[in-house]
């Protein structure tokens, strides 16, 4: 039922006088089924905003947001069977999958837990049955059904967060740093599982991180936000080939080697100006070495490029920055 040549997920714009904090501005982008996007920035630049907009956690206040050809801006505002069918479809993972794990429960009923809900007719043999499947795709063992989270590793928790996400069938996962808490050898196990089972399920990733080396691993395409705002947004090839944007250039410069992947750094130098207020015109320009009046002074927009990026900077659109 998707029609894979066209972009599905059209459009996300939001604006939030309220939530100032978490405001997020003029954010455009479409995902294509089996695609992994991925947000990066420093911490918030916004990326978790949006990730909780595209699944109704917050509400749109301007623009819009099509799944599937379906207009669904008021997600967060629906209720009843047809909005829990729709949200069945979208799956979020987050950073400390021990926050979103019941202690009290068992694994096999946190795994469970969506199929009762959304499955009533299913016997309870047949939701072990599957409880079990679902606990081997994500590389453990059906009888750690039995078990309480508290009795795995970083790691484990997340692999059973994983196959709770995944017992819905869900076509769309949004991924909210979901290693960032882990030590480096684990999260490339769970990055290298989370892209297995997109392989094997078709399923399509936004993918949310602060770090470039693990995004460089996972994704497609990568939207580098600053300030609420998608400075450059491209094939993760050629933004790592040949980044255009001065900050995506700042951000590429600061990757690390592997062995500093998942250790939250100071990428940049320059203060992350205050959100609530951000600086006149381009966001980023008292950090831009670049900037001149005009930068000041208006807002850029994202203008698509012949290398298949979309750039917002003055800069760029008038050539004076490769
Ligand atoms: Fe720098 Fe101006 Fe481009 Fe902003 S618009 S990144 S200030 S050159
Ligand atoms: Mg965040």
């Amino acid at each position: 039922h998707f029609d894979v040549s066209k972009p599905w997920l059209n459009r996300v714009i939001e604006r939030s006088e309220k939530l100032s904090l978490k405001a997020v501005d003029g954010v455009s982008f479409s995902i294509r089924r089996g695609e992994t996007v991925a947000l990066v920035g420093e911490s918030g630049c916004g990326k978790s905003t949006v990730a909780r907009l595209v699944v109704g956690l917050y509400g749109l206040t301007r623009g819009s947001l099509v799944f599937d050809g379906e207009d669904i801006s008021d997600l967060a505002q629906r209720t009843g069977r047809q909005a829990a069918s729709l949200r069945k479809r979208f799956q979020m993972i987050f950073q400390d999958p021990y926050a979103s794990l019941n202690p009290l429960w068992r694994v096999g009923t946190i795994i469970g837990e969506p199929l009762r809900f959304f499955r009533p007719e299913m016997s309870s043999a047949d939701r072990r049955r599957r409880v079990g499947e679902l606990l081997e795709q994500v590389g453990m063992s059906p009888m750690d059904a039995l078990r309480y989270p508290h009795e795995f590793s970083g790691g484990q928790r997340q692999r059973i967060s994983i196959a709770r996400a995944l017992s819905n069938e869900p076509e769309f996962m949004i991924c909210d740093e979901p290693t960032s808490a882990l030590d480096v050898s684990v999260q490339a196990q769970i990055l290298n599982l989370m892209r297995d089972l997109q392989d094997e399920y078709g399923l399509t990733y936004l993918f949310i991180s602060h770090d470039m080396a693990v995004v460089k691993h996972m994704s497609d395409r990568i939207a580098v936000m600053y300030l609420g705002r998608i400075a450059e947004i491209a094939p993760s090839d050629q933004l790592f080939g040949n980044p255009h944007h001065p900050y995506s250039k700042m951000l590429l410069a600061a990757v690390p080697s592997l062995e500093g992947v998942g250790k939250e750094r100071t990428m940049i130098q320059g203060e992350v100006p205050n959100p609530v207020h951000p600086p006149s015109g381009c966001a980023f320009h008292p950090r831009c070495p670049h900037a001149n009046a005009r930068c000041k002074a208006e807002v850029p927009l994202l203008i698509a490029r012949d290398d298949g990026s979309e750039v917002a900077c003055h800069g760029v659109e008038e050539g004076r920055i490769e």
